[in-house]
């Protein structure tokens, strides 16, 4: 199995996540991830946006509760496609992930 995330996975674009899906908060994503990424967080806000709410709105709220917890940033990812790998509902967690780290480069170090 190639390291990067699998080709089965379905991408974010193509699959009903958002209202056919719901994350149960197992953490083996969480536990999984070398690089110790709050992975359902994003979910979470994602969840949000996709609800409606405003996107600059909710990442604000995330980046907060993230700088709150010191935890780790998706810009930390080592893309080893783990997390993907090991969730049992097959969320394309490398790609949602790797969305927020290429957004948190374009928008500077002051998100660190
Ligand atoms: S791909 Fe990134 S977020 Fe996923 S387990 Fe690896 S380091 Fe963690
Ligand atoms: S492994 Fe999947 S279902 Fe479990 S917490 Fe992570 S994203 Fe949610």
């Amino acid at each position: 199995m190639s390291l990067s995330e699998t080709a089965d996975r379905p991408s974010l674009q193509t699959r009903h996540f958002w209202t056919d899906m719901v994350c149960p908060d197992c953490q083996r994503c969480v536990r999984a991830c070398p690089a110790g990424i709050d992975i359902p967080a994003l979910l979470k806000a994602e969840e949000r946006i996709q609800a409606g709410e405003e996107e600059e709105i909710v990442k604000q709220d995330w980046l907060h509760r993230q700088k709150e917890h010191h935890a780790r940033m998706p810009i930390d990812c080592i893309e080893c496609g783990i997390c993907s790998r090991r969730c049992p509902q097959e969320f394309p967690l490398l790609e949602l992930v790797r969305r927020y780290a290429m957004q948190q480069a374009c928008t500077g170090a002051e998100e660190r």
